[in-house]
Formats: structure tokens, sequence, C-alpha cells
């Protein structure tokens, strides 16, 4: 499968075409999480960054980018906007969080899902982010057949995301499409709202549902993962083994993204072994169990800073 941005998987040699459609939207800024990966602006960074390890969230042994993910100057620039706003506001601290969920369901001679399958996809975030105080309820599921769309959601994010976004910031516009033969699903941050509130929101590949057809990728955590960068959560791997990471402190830090479920994977010389089971690792869905409760207390913060 060709794309924009992403490279074919499973051993094949691949070559990565890349279109500088980006999304106009947020700064996407893609760089490796290595922390000599420089960020850059240009959708030029994405072919190069595909030389890297795996960078995605994609199947096991793929090289694709991520679509969004920051690097450490943007990330800095984000973790500044971030502090500066949850100082200015009250004492008060977000407790229950409910995230209005609104299905686009893009499709073309398949793709279009079931209602039985997106109620499967509530119910698995659902219970994933429970000990986080996060919900999500159905507020529609919108169905748009449109094959080029469904076909390359990535090369026409902005072009679809302009046509289909639905609400305000607390409403999560979840793209379900055929993302390829990588790449899983991708983000945009909490941050990015207000500069681009059309793009905000998920698109995830159609497969990667509960019960799809995309093996040890099917449990619907795909879903449960972009929304993890949706609600303000970093990789797990974020600036490998040095530099401020994810921004959490109960996550030890981790070289590059884990793959399947190595237990006992230990990649950084700082104290802990790898966070495979976190969420917002690579694992496959049936390692991935646990948000921690630094993870929450930043949903929370940036919650309240973005989307509250
Ligand atoms: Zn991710």
């Amino acid at each position: 499968m060709k794309r924009a941005g992403i490279v074919s998987v499973l051993g094949m040699l691949a070559t990565a075409t890349v279109t500088a459609t980006a999304t106009g939207a947020a700064p996407a800024v893609l760089a490796a999480p290595a922390p000599a990966a420089a960020p850059t602006h240009s959708a030029a960074a994405r072919s190069t960054a595909c030389d890297g390890p795996s960078l995605a969230r994609v199947r096991a042994g793929a090289h694709a980018v991520e679509p969004h993910q920051p690097g450490r100057a943007k990330v800095t620039a984000m973790e500044k906007d971030f502090k500066n706003r949850l100082g200015k506001l009250r004492k008060q601290r977000v407790k229950a969080m409910t995230v209005r969920v609104h299905f686009q369901v893009v499709y073309g001679s398949a793709g279009n899902v079931p209602d039985a399958t997106l109620n499967k996809q509530i119910a698995v975030m659902n219970a994933a982010y429970a000990g986080s105080g996060v919900s999500f309820t159905l507020a529609e599921v919108k169905r748009t057949q449109n094959a080029t769309w469904f076909s390359d959601p990535e090369g026409n994010e902005q072009a679809m995301k302009s046509a289909l976004h639905k609400g305000n910031a607390q409403d999560l516009n979840f793209y379900t499409a055929d993302l390829g033969s990588s790449l899983l699903g991708w983000s945009t941050f909490p941050s990015d709202y207000r500069t681009q509130p059309a793009m905000d929101g998920v698109v995830i590949h159609y497969q990667s549902l509960p019960g799809g057809t995309l093996t040890n990728y099917n449990e619907g955590d795909t879903g449960t993962h972009e929304v993890g960068h949706w609600m303000g959560l970093f990789h797990t791997f974020q600036d490998g083994c040095s530099g401020p990471g994810d921004q959490v402190s109960d996550t030890p830090a981790e070289e590059s993204p884990a793959s399947g479920c190595p237990t006992g994977r230990d990649t950084c010389p700082a104290a802990g072994a790898d966070p495979i089971h976190n969420y917002m690792d690579y694992g496959y869905d049936s390692c991935m169990t646990e948000f921690t409760s630094g993870q929450t207390k930043r949903m929370q913060d940036q919650w309240a800073a973005y989307r509250a």
C-alpha cells in the first residue's frame, strides 16, 4: 500500500512518498523521539524519519510516522504555554471529564463500520479511562461515503476534517478510515485546538476497531492510545532516555517504542523497567493495560487548560 508519509510494512522495502498536505493544522511537527532529532515543520521530515525506528502507532515491524507528533523544541513550547495557562487558572481542578464522541465513519467500497462496533469502541475507552475520571458518551454517528478520503485520510486530512468536524473542544471527532498497511492512527493535541479547531480529533484505522482484521491491534486500543494524545499525553518513549520525556514522573524513561509485549524490557539506565503496559507505548492491544496517576493528573490539567 502506498500512501503519503507511510512506508509499507512487513519486511517490504518501502519508499516513503510524502506529500506536502500535512494538515495545515497545528504546526504538524514530525520528528523522531530521539533527542538528537531536530523538530522540523517540513513535510519532508516525514520521509527521513521513516528511516529510523518504528515511530508510529503501527503494526509490528512497520516504519511509519504518527502524524502531528512533536519534537523536543515543539514540546518545550507546548509545555511553556501549558504551564502559563495552568498558572492563570484558579485552584479548581477538573474531577470528571465527559467527552462527547462524534464518530465520523468515512467509507468507500469498504469501511462502513456498523454501530455495534462503534459502541464496543466506546466501551473499550470507558474501561481504559475509568480510573482517570474520563468518560465517553456517544453524541452521533455520521457516515460519509468518500472513496478518496477513505483510502488516504492522511493526504486528505484538511479537506476531510474541514468538511466534517463537529462541536467544540470537548467533542471528540473520531474519524475511521483505511490508514493502509502500517499506520494505525494519529491525533491532534489539546493545545492545537485554539488555532486549528476544525482539525481537532483522532483518525483511526477502521480495522483496528474491536473485532477488526488487524491481528494484535484489533481490540480498540489504537483508539485508547490516540485519545491519550487528544487528552494531552505524550508517548512514554518521548525523548528516549534523556530529557523531560513525556512530562510525567511515574512513567520510567524508555529509549524507543516497545513492540509486542516484551516483559522485562529495560532500555534506559534510569530506574524502572520500560512502561510496556502503558497505553501510550506501542505494544499489542492485549499488552496495554494502564495509565499512571501522573498521566491522569496531566490529563486533568490539560483538560482544564485547553478543553474545559
Ligand atoms: Zn501515539
